[in-house]
């Protein structure tokens, strides 16, 4: 009977039949981060508000309009992360980690929140994977973390991504860029949205990104941020163009390529799947030489990356990836009478000591109702106990695959359940 209770709009339950492709994604990246050399890391859920208006930026959409923020039973203004960089630069900080070797490795795979309209991969509760590399400057830095984003969209099975680049300059040369956006958008702020109108007003970079059908001719008319970098910054650019190169990365140099949080300086990058729109953006990232400033650190360069699960899922369903299955269960133990009953009990609770699944019938069901149940949880095996079998101190192992079956001592069940497993 369903009961009048629905899961939240824009969130969803992460059911046992969809774990295979969790499994994969979330032991991909746990074994990719292992080679790279990043270390785990988990932030709080929730976080200060002040966090994330300093570190993201008070004009950007995700600071506007998608925090959960709430005021806990202290007056605290508490926001539910909406992303994960602010919260590890916090945690760098205030873990004394600037003391460690420097770049700092971290790696994290956590649910984030942001208040967005729900659409096939986009939800109100989702999860990331994500890796920071801080304190580090070198180009080669930005290509492993490059690197890294795009192993894992290859070792899962995804094919036809393309990768796409950019510098957005940094504090000496984009405010000479801003400028000459301005000056071109200035007599055409009546071709675009409103919410341009805003962006040309209090984030100008962001008028890049608009989606809005009637901005893409304005958008395409613009003066490319590239042809303005600083020295500094085109260098660093081609630094890192030569060793995605040397990789080789393919990837395709995007003009037009910003990020919708502010913190962002010099690289930017995202992963789209084959044939669709921005809103379908597998992973993005970016380099963030001033966040850590920014909290009150002392100046230290970082970069880092967020891709979204529930939507590589989506593409990898799309594009046909089986994930593998996850290990059935071993055995189903049957029982027939008191005695076999409390017998059957402690054979689980022996089997599961030797690391081996095992579940016992419950209730008070037919020997034929129990086999039927061993079928329906998938056990490899049943062992039934009767009166017989347990004045004689055995057990019958049937092979649910076959029907094949043999008397085997009580003592002897893990054992020959391990040698099956083994041969
Ligand atoms: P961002 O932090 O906005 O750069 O997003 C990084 C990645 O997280 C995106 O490429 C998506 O894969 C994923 N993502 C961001 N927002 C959502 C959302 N509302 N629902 C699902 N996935 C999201």
């Amino acid at each position: 009977m369903p009961s009048r209770y629905r899961a939240p709009r824009g969130t969803a339950d992460i059911l046992p039949q969809d774990q295979p492709f969790w499994q994969l994604v979330q032991g991909t990246a746990e074994r990719l981060c292992r080679v790279f050399g990043y270390s785990r890391i988990e932030t709080p859920i929730f976080e200060e508000v002040s966090l994330f208006a300093r570190g993201v930026g008070e004009a950007t959409e995700i600071v506007e309009k998608q925090m959960y923020v709430f005021q806990d039973r202290g007056g605290q203004e508490m926001v539910l992360r909406p992303e994960g960089t602010a919260g590890i630069c916090r945690a760098y900080l205030q873990n004394g980690m600037f003391s460690l070797p420097q770049p700092v490795r971290l790696w994290y795979l956590g649910p984030f929140f942001r208040y967005d309209r729900p659409q096939a991969g986009r939800y109100r509760q989702f999860t990331q994977f994500g890796a920071e590399a801080i304190g580090e400057a070198d180009p080669a830095i930005d290509a492993e973390i490059i690197e890294l984003l795009w192993r894992f969209y290859l070792e899962l099975g995804l094919t036809q991504l393309t990768l796409q680049l950019n510098s957005i300059g940094d504090g000496r040369c984009r405010p000479g860029y801003l400028e000459a956006l301005r000056s071109y958008y200035v007599d055409k702020l009546k071709l675009v949205c409103n919410d341009c109108e805003g962006r040309f007003q209090r984030n100008p970079l962001r008028l890049l990104d608009c989606k809005e059908e009637r901005c893409q001719p304005v958008i395409a008319g613009a003066p490319p941020i590239i042809d303005f970098l600083c020295p500094e910054c085109a260098d660093h650019l081609s630094g890192l163009r030569r060793y995605l190169e040397a990789i080789p990365i393919p990837y395709a140099i995007n003009p037009r390529l910003v990020r919708g949080l502010d913190y962002y300086t010099r690289t930017v990058f995202e992963v789209m799947p084959p044939g669709e729109g921005a809103q379908s953006v597998l992973g993005a990232g970016g380099r963030y030489d001033g966040l850590i400033q920014e909290l009150g650190g002392r100046p230290t360069p970082g970069i880092g990356f967020a891709a979204g699960i529930e939507r590589i899922i989506l593409n990898l369903k799309r594009q046909g990836v089986k994930a593998p299955e996850l290990p059935s269960l071993q055995v189903f133990i049957a029982h027939q009478g008191q005695a076999a009953r409390v017998a059957a009990f402690r054979l689980a609770s022996d089997l599961r000591r030797q690391g081996i699944s095992a579940l016992v019938a419950t209730g008070q069901r037919s020997l034929k109702a129990q086999m039927r149940q061993a079928d329906a949880d998938g056990a490899l095996f049943a062992a039934i106990l009767g009166q017989r079998e347990l004045a004689a101190g055995t057990v019958v192992l049937r092979r649910l695959a076959d029907g094949h079956q043999e008397t085997v001592p009580m003592a002897e069940v893990g054992r020959r359940l391990q040698a099956i497993k083994l041969g």
